[in-house]
């Protein structure tokens, strides 16, 4: 694993510049953009302490990993501003036995930090290069708690079902049936529920029949694709 970080950090720097401190980045990450704008689940914290974001992004993009913003991975698509995963996975409100559904694994780095909070983490992407890229690194972090599968992740996972939570990391139009079917009594559901533009940031909560839907912020997410998502548009 070691020799894995050696190599990327020497790749990003053939400059023959010094590698940034990464550990030190991350750790005025945490405090200047989770802890001072209210994230306080201390697992949650200590989970975005221990993963290195800098080793989800494309080697141009190192050394920006730690900054305030979401960057492209690639395929159009983007890993999460770091207070958004922040938000996202402390309204899971995961204490550490779950089974956890994300749709949407994108560049891997939301699994890998949920992987650090719940038992077991589902991951589903539809793009399949970048499905492989983070299947790669999860392995290559030793991380081996996250199970990744291509296909449309708006039908959720059937054979696994049902998780505890379930994290939904791209804008949807709705909340897609399958995934409140696919939810515990009690389960929680976060997802950003909007127009392509702009969405809420949903905890929805299942009791029977009913849920409990509560707006926890606002954000802006590249769209959800497949059968309950957006219609694909030119190379979305
Ligand atoms: N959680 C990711 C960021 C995800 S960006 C991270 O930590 O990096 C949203 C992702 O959702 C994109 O990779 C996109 O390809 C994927 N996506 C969009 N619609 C999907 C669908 N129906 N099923 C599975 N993945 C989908």
């Amino acid at each position: 694993m070691m020799a894995w970080f050696r190599n990327r950090r020497s790749k990003a720097n053939g400059s023959g510049e010094p590698a940034p401190d990464y550990a030190a980045l991350r750790e005025a990450m945490v405090e200047e953009q989770l802890v001072a704008r209210g994230i306080s689940d201390a697992r949650v914290l200590e989970a975005m302490r221990a993963v290195p974001r800098h080793v989800f992004v494309p080697d141009e993009l190192m050394p920006l990993a730690y900054t305030d913003q979401p960057l492209p991975v690639g395929e159009g698509q983007t890993i999460s501003q770091p207070y958004m995963v922040a938000v996202m996975t402390e309204a899971l409100e995961l204490a550490g036995d779950e089974r956890v559904l994300e749709v949407g694994t994108g560049s891997g780095y939301q699994a890998a930090v949920l992987a650090r909070l719940a038992r077991e983490v589902f991951t589903i992407e539809h793009r399949e290069a970048l499905a492989r890229a983070a299947i790669e690194r999860l392995v290559r972090l030793g991380i081996s708690n996250v199970h990744v599968r291509i296909g449309d992740g708006t039908l959720g996972w059937p054979e696994q079902a049902p998780f505890d939570a379930i994290v939904v990391t791209a804008a949807a139009p709705r909340i897609p049936p399958p995934l409140l079917e696919q939810l515990v009594e009690g389960g929680r559901l976060v997802i950003p529920v909007g127009d392509e533009h702009q969405q809420e940031l949903w905890q929805v909560r299942k009791h029977g029949a009913q849920i409990s839907t509560r707006v926890v912020n606002y954000c802006r997410f590249v769209p959800l694709r497949g059968q309950y998502g957006w219609p694909e548009a030119g190379n979305q």
